[in-house]
Protein backbone atom coordinates (compact mmCIF):
# COMPACT_ATOMS: atom_id res chain seq x y z
CA UNK A 1 0.00 0.00 0.00
CA UNK A 2 2.44 2.40 -0.72
CA UNK A 3 -0.07 5.15 -1.64
CA UNK A 4 -0.84 4.89 2.35
CA UNK A 5 2.84 5.47 3.06
CA UNK A 6 2.96 8.45 0.87
CA UNK A 7 0.10 10.20 2.46
CA UNK A 8 1.73 9.32 5.93
CA UNK A 9 4.59 11.40 5.04
CA UNK A 10 2.88 14.00 3.40
CA UNK A 11 1.04 13.69 6.46
CA UNK A 12 4.08 15.19 8.75
CA UNK A 13 4.04 18.25 6.93
CA UNK A 14 0.61 19.07 8.21
CA UNK A 15 -1.17 19.65 4.45
CA UNK A 16 -4.85 20.95 4.52
CA UNK A 17 -6.98 17.94 4.44
CA UNK A 18 -10.60 18.62 2.96
CA UNK A 19 -12.35 15.16 4.20
CA UNK A 20 -15.18 15.10 1.83
CA UNK A 21 -15.30 16.75 -1.24
CA UNK A 22 -16.60 16.25 -4.95
CA UNK A 23 -14.17 17.46 -6.94
CA UNK A 24 -10.69 18.84 -6.31
CA UNK A 25 -8.03 19.94 -8.62
CA UNK A 26 -5.98 20.68 -6.00
CA UNK A 27 -2.99 18.88 -5.41
CA UNK A 28 -1.02 20.61 -2.77
CA UNK A 29 -3.79 19.30 -0.08
CA UNK A 30 -5.26 15.92 0.88
CA UNK A 31 -8.73 15.67 -0.38
CA UNK A 32 -11.51 13.05 0.14
CA UNK A 33 -13.23 12.95 -2.91
CA UNK A 34 -16.85 10.93 -2.60
CA UNK A 35 -17.48 9.28 -5.04
CA UNK A 36 -21.22 7.71 -5.73
CA UNK A 37 -21.58 4.35 -6.92
CA UNK A 38 -24.85 5.18 -8.90
CA UNK A 39 -24.43 8.56 -9.73
CA UNK A 40 -20.45 8.91 -10.41
CA UNK A 41 -18.29 6.66 -13.21
CA UNK A 42 -14.87 6.52 -12.47
CA UNK A 43 -12.62 6.42 -9.31
CA UNK A 44 -10.72 9.22 -9.40
CA UNK A 45 -6.94 8.44 -10.83
CA UNK A 46 -4.52 9.90 -8.73
CA UNK A 47 -6.57 11.24 -5.05
CA UNK A 48 -7.67 9.09 -2.38
CA UNK A 49 -11.58 8.63 -2.14
CA UNK A 50 -14.47 7.67 -0.07
CA UNK A 51 -17.28 5.21 -2.01
CA UNK A 52 -20.50 4.53 -1.19
CA UNK A 53 -24.12 4.94 -2.68
CA UNK A 54 -25.59 8.46 -1.18
CA UNK A 55 -29.61 8.09 -0.18
CA UNK A 56 -30.79 10.24 -2.70
CA UNK A 57 -29.52 8.08 -5.40
CA UNK A 58 -30.19 4.71 -4.09
CA UNK A 59 -31.50 2.92 -7.24
CA UNK A 60 -32.87 -0.63 -8.06
CA UNK A 61 -29.53 -1.61 -8.56
CA UNK A 62 -27.90 -0.57 -5.37
CA UNK A 63 -26.85 -4.03 -3.79
CA UNK A 64 -25.21 -5.02 -7.57
CA UNK A 65 -23.19 -1.54 -7.46
CA UNK A 66 -21.72 -2.09 -3.38
CA UNK A 67 -20.89 -5.75 -4.72
CA UNK A 68 -18.99 -4.66 -7.60
CA UNK A 69 -16.64 -1.97 -5.63
CA UNK A 70 -13.14 -2.57 -4.75
CA UNK A 71 -11.29 -2.54 -1.86
CA UNK A 72 -8.27 -0.35 -3.34
CA UNK A 73 -5.78 1.34 -1.64
CA UNK A 74 -7.12 4.92 -2.47
CA UNK A 75 -10.19 3.90 -1.14
CA UNK A 76 -9.99 5.34 2.64
CA UNK A 77 -13.56 5.33 3.66
CA UNK A 78 -17.41 4.17 2.58
CA UNK A 79 -19.56 6.71 1.99
CA UNK A 80 -21.55 9.46 1.49
CA UNK A 81 -24.24 6.90 2.64
CA UNK A 82 -26.86 7.62 5.40
CA UNK A 83 -30.19 8.97 6.12
CA UNK A 84 -32.67 11.67 4.88
CA UNK A 85 -35.86 11.89 6.04
CA UNK A 86 -36.67 15.53 3.52
CA UNK A 87 -36.61 12.88 0.47
CA UNK A 88 -38.97 10.70 -1.51
CA UNK A 89 -37.03 7.34 -1.21
CA UNK A 90 -38.73 5.28 1.69
CA UNK A 91 -36.87 5.27 4.86
CA UNK A 92 -37.29 1.41 4.51
CA UNK A 93 -35.04 1.19 1.53
CA UNK A 94 -32.20 3.61 2.86
CA UNK A 95 -31.66 1.97 6.21
CA UNK A 96 -31.40 -1.37 4.06
CA UNK A 97 -29.02 0.31 2.09
CA UNK A 98 -26.84 2.05 4.85
CA UNK A 99 -26.66 -0.72 6.60
CA UNK A 100 -25.41 -3.05 4.29
CA UNK A 101 -22.24 0.25 3.86
CA UNK A 102 -21.70 -0.18 7.24
CA UNK A 103 -21.31 -3.99 7.17
CA UNK A 104 -18.71 -3.40 3.73
CA UNK A 105 -17.16 -0.68 6.42
CA UNK A 106 -16.60 -3.13 9.19
CA UNK A 107 -15.70 -6.19 6.81
CA UNK A 108 -12.52 -3.70 5.53
CA UNK A 109 -12.25 -1.69 8.41
CA UNK A 110 -12.78 1.50 6.84
CA UNK A 111 -14.37 4.78 8.48
CA UNK A 112 -17.71 5.73 7.32
CA UNK A 113 -18.72 9.40 5.89
CA UNK A 114 -22.53 9.75 6.86
CA UNK A 115 -25.17 12.39 5.63
CA UNK A 116 -27.76 12.46 7.72
CA UNK A 117 -30.84 14.83 7.72
CA UNK A 118 -33.44 15.33 10.19
CA UNK A 119 -33.23 11.36 10.66
CA UNK A 120 -30.56 11.54 13.61
CA UNK A 121 -32.36 9.09 16.32
CA UNK A 122 -32.53 6.45 13.46
CA UNK A 123 -29.28 6.81 13.23
CA UNK A 124 -27.93 6.69 16.68
CA UNK A 125 -29.77 3.18 16.76
CA UNK A 126 -28.68 1.96 13.86
CA UNK A 127 -25.40 2.82 15.66
CA UNK A 128 -26.49 1.48 18.55
CA UNK A 129 -27.38 -1.74 16.47
CA UNK A 130 -23.03 -2.13 15.02
CA UNK A 131 -21.87 -1.65 18.45
CA UNK A 132 -18.56 -4.12 16.70
CA UNK A 133 -18.38 -1.52 14.21
CA UNK A 134 -14.46 -0.76 14.58
CA UNK A 135 -13.66 2.51 12.77
CA UNK A 136 -14.92 5.94 12.98
CA UNK A 137 -18.78 7.12 11.94
CA UNK A 138 -18.07 10.77 10.76
CA UNK A 139 -21.52 13.05 10.50
CA UNK A 140 -20.62 15.30 7.55
CA UNK A 141 -21.78 18.72 6.81
CA UNK A 142 -22.46 19.29 10.66
CA UNK A 143 -24.46 21.85 10.75
CA UNK A 144 -26.54 20.99 13.98
CA UNK A 145 -27.60 22.75 17.08
CA UNK A 146 -25.45 22.19 20.31
CA UNK A 147 -27.92 19.64 22.55
CA UNK A 148 -27.73 17.43 18.80
CA UNK A 149 -24.06 17.82 18.86
CA UNK A 150 -23.72 16.47 22.89
CA UNK A 151 -25.91 13.88 21.95
CA UNK A 152 -23.90 12.54 18.75
CA UNK A 153 -20.70 13.27 20.55
CA UNK A 154 -21.83 11.08 23.59
CA UNK A 155 -22.57 8.19 21.00
CA UNK A 156 -19.28 8.27 19.28
CA UNK A 157 -19.45 10.20 16.30
CA UNK A 158 -16.84 12.24 14.53
CA UNK A 159 -18.14 15.33 12.75
CA UNK A 160 -16.86 17.32 9.93
CA UNK A 161 -17.63 21.07 9.55
CA UNK A 162 -17.72 22.70 6.17
CA UNK A 163 -19.13 26.15 4.72
CA UNK A 164 -21.71 26.53 7.82
CA UNK A 165 -18.70 27.81 9.88
CA UNK A 166 -18.89 30.92 7.36
CA UNK A 167 -22.09 32.02 8.07
CA UNK A 168 -21.61 34.15 11.69
CA UNK A 169 -25.12 32.95 12.25
CA UNK A 170 -25.13 29.59 11.82
CA UNK A 171 -25.56 26.22 14.40
CA UNK A 172 -22.35 25.30 13.56
CA UNK A 173 -20.55 27.93 14.92
CA UNK A 174 -22.20 27.43 17.90
CA UNK A 175 -21.46 23.99 17.98
CA UNK A 176 -17.74 23.30 17.04
CA UNK A 177 -16.52 24.77 20.48
CA UNK A 178 -18.51 21.64 22.01
CA UNK A 179 -16.11 19.84 19.77
CA UNK A 180 -13.25 17.75 21.07
CA UNK A 181 -10.40 18.36 18.51
CA UNK A 182 -9.99 14.77 18.42
CA UNK A 183 -13.08 13.99 17.01
CA UNK A 184 -13.00 16.88 14.39
CA UNK A 185 -12.64 17.23 10.41
CA UNK A 186 -13.17 19.97 8.04
CA UNK A 187 -14.55 19.93 4.72
CA UNK A 188 -16.06 22.11 1.62
CA UNK A 189 -18.47 19.41 0.51
CA UNK A 190 -19.92 20.38 -3.02
CA UNK A 191 -19.23 24.10 -2.61
CA UNK A 192 -17.20 25.53 -5.71
CA UNK A 193 -17.14 28.40 -4.43
CA UNK A 194 -14.93 28.27 -1.03
CA UNK A 195 -11.62 26.96 -0.56
CA UNK A 196 -10.64 24.63 2.45
CA UNK A 197 -8.36 27.02 3.78
CA UNK A 198 -10.88 29.49 4.67
CA UNK A 199 -12.67 26.68 6.59
CA UNK A 200 -9.91 26.18 8.79
CA UNK A 201 -9.35 29.52 9.03
CA UNK A 202 -12.99 30.16 10.31
CA UNK A 203 -12.75 27.05 12.69
CA UNK A 204 -9.53 28.16 14.54
CA UNK A 205 -10.97 31.86 15.03
CA UNK A 206 -14.35 30.77 16.61
CA UNK A 207 -12.03 27.71 18.84
CA UNK A 208 -9.49 30.69 19.66
CA UNK A 209 -6.86 28.25 18.09
CA UNK A 210 -4.53 29.26 15.00
CA UNK A 211 -4.69 27.63 11.96
CA UNK A 212 -0.93 25.69 12.43
CA UNK A 213 -2.29 23.98 15.23
CA UNK A 214 -5.58 23.36 13.55
CA UNK A 215 -3.83 21.43 10.64
CA UNK A 216 -1.27 19.67 12.89
CA UNK A 217 -4.24 18.27 15.39
CA UNK A 218 -6.19 16.95 11.74
CA UNK A 219 -3.19 15.66 10.20
CA UNK A 220 -3.06 13.58 13.27
CA UNK A 221 -6.88 12.70 13.44
CA UNK A 222 -6.69 11.67 9.22
CA UNK A 223 -4.10 9.33 10.14
CA UNK A 224 -5.59 7.89 13.35
CA UNK A 225 -8.76 7.60 11.00
CA UNK A 226 -8.23 6.71 7.92
CA UNK A 227 -4.81 4.80 7.79
CA UNK A 228 -3.94 3.37 10.96
CA UNK A 229 -5.04 -0.52 10.70
ZN1 LIG B 1 -21.34 15.58 -0.10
Amino acid sequence: MSEQQDCRAWLKAAPYIDVHCHWSDNQALIALISIDLEADSERPSTSFYSAGIHPWNIGSDWAHQLDRLENHPRLLAIGECGLDSVIAVPMDLQISAFERQIVLATQWRKPLIIHCVRAFNQLIAIKQRHADHAKAWIVHGCNSHPELVKQLLAHGFYLSFGKALLNPGSRAVKSLPLIPVDKLFLETDAADTINIDAVYAAAAKIINSDVDSLKRQLASNFQRVFLDD
